[in-house]
Parts: structure tokens; sequence; C-alpha cells
């Protein structure tokens, strides 16, 4: 039976710039049993998944989005995922303090990216306007992070933010 309370502690200790696909199990069972094998490179429709530190598969949203088609867990031979119909991660997108409108500078390029309008922009007095990131809606695709031309936006978990 999976533990959630055991997973975010679990996930709290991974390094921050490091995330696995998403349904994976928890980092220890992960490292222990994934072969390294590449399945799950070989197989994701948007080719975000990466040989990662130790030859470990993970995912870099430099290279796009994940569209949660679950082909990295149906390629896997090991008992590493989840079933599809867990959450599958509890990340959402933060907008930094780099983002060019909070420098005033004129820029959508997030918003126009997020199909589910997680993003809206709003006017300010006197200034261009700024992004709201509302993550409740976040579904953690993550398809805004290549997209921003100011490397603003980093996915964060969510559990974590909330606790
Ligand atoms: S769910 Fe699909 S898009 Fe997302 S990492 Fe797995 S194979 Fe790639
Ligand atoms: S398919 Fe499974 S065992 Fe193979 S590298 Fe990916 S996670 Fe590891
Ligand atoms: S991660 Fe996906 S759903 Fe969330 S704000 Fe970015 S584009 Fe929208």
């Amino acid at each position: 039976m999976f533990d959630r309370s055991r997973r975010r502690l679990l996930t709290r200790r991974r390094k921050p710039d490091l995330q696995r696909m998403p349904w994976v199990v928890e980092e220890e069972i992960f490292t222990d049993t994934c072969t390294r094998c590449n399945k799950c490179i070989n197989a994701c429709e948007t080719q975000i998944i990466a040989k990662g530190d130790g030859g470990f598969p993970s995912v870099d949203f430099q290279r796009g989005e994940c569209t949660f088609c679950y082909r990295c867990a149906e390629a896997c031979p090991e008992p590493l995922f989840q079933p599809q119909s867990e959450q599958p991660w509890p990340l959402v997108a933060q907008v930094n303090e780099g983002c060019l409108a909070h420098h005033n500078i004129e820029c959508r390029s997030c918003g126009d990216a997020c199909e589910v309008m997680a993003i809206r922009f709003k006017l300010q007095p006197g200034s261009v306007a700024r992004p709201e990131l509302e993550s409740s809606v976040c579904t953690g695709c993550g398809a805004c992070v290549s997209v921003c031309p100011a490397s603003a936006i980093t996915m964060v978990n969510n559990d974590n933010e909330e606790s």
C-alpha cells in the first residue's frame, strides 16, 4: 500500500532539481529497483525523460511538457509506477522574481503555453500586466517552463508548499 506521508518525507530529501517521471514510487525504492534500461526514455512521447545522475532517468522540463500519456509507466518492466488513477505528482509551477513582467517588460509566453489557463495576467497600475498562477488549476505539466525567456518558472512540490 502506498504511504503518502512517507513519500512526502522522502520527496523532501530529493535534490530540488531532480524530478522523476510521473507516478513513480518513492526515491529509495526507485533507485534500488530501476535497472536503467532506458525503456521509459524511449517511450516518452515528448522526449522529456533523460539520463540523469548515475544513469537513472529523470524529467527535464527544459525539453518540453509532460502530457501524462502514461507511456513511461507502461514501458517500464519493473513495479516502479503507481496506477494511472493516482495523482501523477504533486508538482505545480511557480513564477519567480526573474519574470520579465515583474521588471516591467511585456511578456505572456507562459500564459500562452498554459492550456488549462492556470496563469492569468492581471493589469497593474503604471506597469505591464503580471502573471498570477492558480495552483489549484495547474496540472504540473511543465509546459510553461521552457517557453519562459527569463527562465523564471520552476516546478515545485505542492505538498511541501502546503505544509
Ligand atoms: S507520462 Fe508520457 S509525456 Fe509524461 S514523462 Fe511519461 S511518457 Fe513522457
Ligand atoms: S523503464 Fe523502468 S526500469 Fe527502465 S529505466 Fe525507466 S524507470 Fe528504470
Ligand atoms: S505547469 Fe502546465 S498547467 Fe501549470 S501553469 Fe505551467 S503550463 Fe499551466
